[in-house]
């Protein structure tokens, strides 16, 4: 039977990265992936990069990525993930406020350059946006956003550069645990392949693969849109705003466009069934809540738009961990995940070596959620704030 030291399964963003990290240290690896590289949400993701978190952990890592993506020439051998910076600002509600400013002051101790900005500054500094219901707003001077599928891409591709073996349209469709750890895996035409090491990367549908080893994951699936629309006759703003007071985020896409998306939790949906389209009236909730907001925006004009799946945990926070002998998993990340992955990967490939961890990953550990040890995220039920 083929063997490899370690085996992925999923080419979204985590897998791909996890591959480059592998790679650079000359780990025998290949990428199960049933579609293309970033063919699941990944290639759907609004690519929002931001490190305004506030578990610190992930901050950090976040402004990493960051730095990461803006230099992501230098990383994969001249490859572009077409990284924008733009500023990102954050708007709160009142009861917001005292948190707002322990997490600032938590960010800046970790490298993030975020500015508390009062009522009065608001005003001054952002005539367009109506500030019924706000308290507080943050700038992120460094955040912007990247093109998740040449993000993909270029990490493996780069991966498969420095002898990562890419198994595309190849789907798993079994998986057994191994004698001694790890796993053997099935493919779609029967091939069976050894992996002294198993990472299972494969998004929401993560929970019912490693299900096959008696591993049960707390993850579910939520189908969540994303609205495309042209500046058209309103001013545009060149820069992101996640209005937290009204549940829904805004990023500029190139010069002409913008998209929308919604901050809160959505209800459970089938991965293998859910409807990959955005409704009008999806399209018109998110419209009327930035027209609410950025009265000017009224002029925008509808688009298209899409629809996709976040894998959520129960506390939102990424599930990173080993879960059975020589078996990993890297899932979980929901809607915040993409600009993680080009250095969460690094740390996930130090677990699946068995290299010196960091501490702080343990934290991720799906066993938190059994022992009642959920992670605190985001701010009320801006969860995917992390
Ligand atoms: C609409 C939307 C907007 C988002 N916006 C942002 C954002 O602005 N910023 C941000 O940071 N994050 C964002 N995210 C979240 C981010 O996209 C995800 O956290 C990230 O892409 C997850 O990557 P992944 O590699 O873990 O999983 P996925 O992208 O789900 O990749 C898993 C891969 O595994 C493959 N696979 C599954 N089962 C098998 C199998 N049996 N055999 C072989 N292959 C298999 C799938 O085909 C898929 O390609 C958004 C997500 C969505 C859906």
């Amino acid at each position: 039977m083929e063997s490899f030291d370690v085996g992925i399964v999923g080419a979204g963003v985590h897998g791909a990265s996890a591959a480059y990290h592998l790679a650079r240290r000359g780990v025998r690896t290949a990428v199960f992936e049933r579609w293309t590289p970033a063919g699941g949400p990944t290639g759907r993701s609004s690519g929002i990069c931001r490190a305004y978190y506030t578990n610190p952990f992930l901050a950090r890592v976040a402004r990493e990525s960051i730095e990461m993506l803006a230099r992501f020439p230098e990383h994969t051998n001249g490859r572009d993930a077409g990284f924008r910076r733009t500023g990102f600002l954050f708007l709160h509600p009142q009861g917001d406020v005292t948190a707002v400013l322990y997490g600032a002051a938590a960010l800046r101790s970790v490298g993030v350059d975020v500015e508390v900005l009062d009522m009065a500054r608001l005003e001054a500094e952002f005539p367009m946006l109506d500030l019924e219901g706000l308290g507080a707003g943050v700038w992120e001077e460094d955040a912007g956003y990247a093109d998740p599928a040449a993000a993909t891409l270029g990490l493996l591709e780069r991966a498969v550069e420095l002898g990562v073996e890419p198994r595309m349209g190849t789907e798993i469709v079994d998986l057994e645990a191994a004698a001694g750890g790890g796993g053997v895996v099935t493919t779609g035409d029967g091939g069976r392949t050894a992996c002294r090491r198993l990472l299972v990367a494969a998004g929401p549908w993560t929970a019912p693969l490693v299900r096959r080893l008696g591993v049960e994951l707390p993850l579910t699936v939520e189908r969540h849109v994303v609205a495309t629309l042209a500046w058209g006759r309103a001013e545009p703003m060149p820069f992101g705003h996640a209005d937290v007071a009204s549940g829904y985020y805004c990023k500029p896409e190139g010069e002409d466009l913008f998209c929308l998306g919604s901050l809160l939790p959505a209800a459970e949906a089938d991965p293998d069934r859910v409807l990959d389209r955005i409704t009008d009236r999806e399209t018109e909730e998110l419209s009327g809540a930035v027209a609410r907001r950025v009265p000017g925006l009224a002029e925008a004009e509808v688009r298209r738009g899409w629809a996709s799946l976040y894998d959520v945990s129960p506390d939102w926070q990424p599930v990173i961990g080993e879960v059975a002998p020589g078996v990993f998993v890297d899932a979980g990340t929901s809607g915040h995940g993409f600009k993680l992955a080009p250095v969460l990967g690094r740390h996930v490939a130090d677990l699946v070596t068995g290299g010196p961890v960091e501490p702080l990953l343990a934290q991720f550990h799906p066993d938190r959620f059994g022992t009642g040890r959920p992670l605190p995220a985001g701010y009320g039920e801006a969860r995917i704030l992390g």
